[in-house]
């Protein structure tokens, strides 16, 4: 089942963005018992004790705050590319150059 950018789940988001929360509600539920009955709707290839279970992940996640959820990335990076356009394509090298220099930094003051 394809969970993000399902077309109930953006239905059911306009409906309520409409004002049509009853109509939105009945879509909503329809779109959790389709995830409920596709049975693993994880995509993380993690070896985790909490895979599926999305309170534990998301506590999880928002107790560390080192990176969300491996659901989420997908949604975040199609954001995160889309800025990215801003500086046309530099920000792998922007990392790269960050990267080295905070290397250099460690190797010349190990503390
Ligand atoms: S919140 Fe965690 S457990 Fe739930 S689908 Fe996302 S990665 Fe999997």
């Amino acid at each position: 089942m394809k969970i993000d950018g399902n077309e109930l789940a953006i239905l059911q988001n306009e409906l309520d963005q409409q004002g049509k929360k009853q109509e939105a509600w009945k879509i909503k539920q329809e779109f959790l018992q389709q995830v409920r009955e596709a049975g693993d709707h994880c995509p993380c290839p993690e070896a985790c004790p909490h895979h599926g279970n999305c309170f534990e992940c998301v506590t999880l996640h928002r107790g560390h705050r080192d990176h969300l959820p491996m659901c989420m990335w997908d949604m975040v990076n199609e954001r995160l590319a889309a800025l990215s356009h801003m500086t046309e394509g530099t920000l792998r090298a922007y990392e790269d150059r960050k990267a080295a220099e905070a290397a250099g930094n460690r190797a010349e003051d190990p503390e």
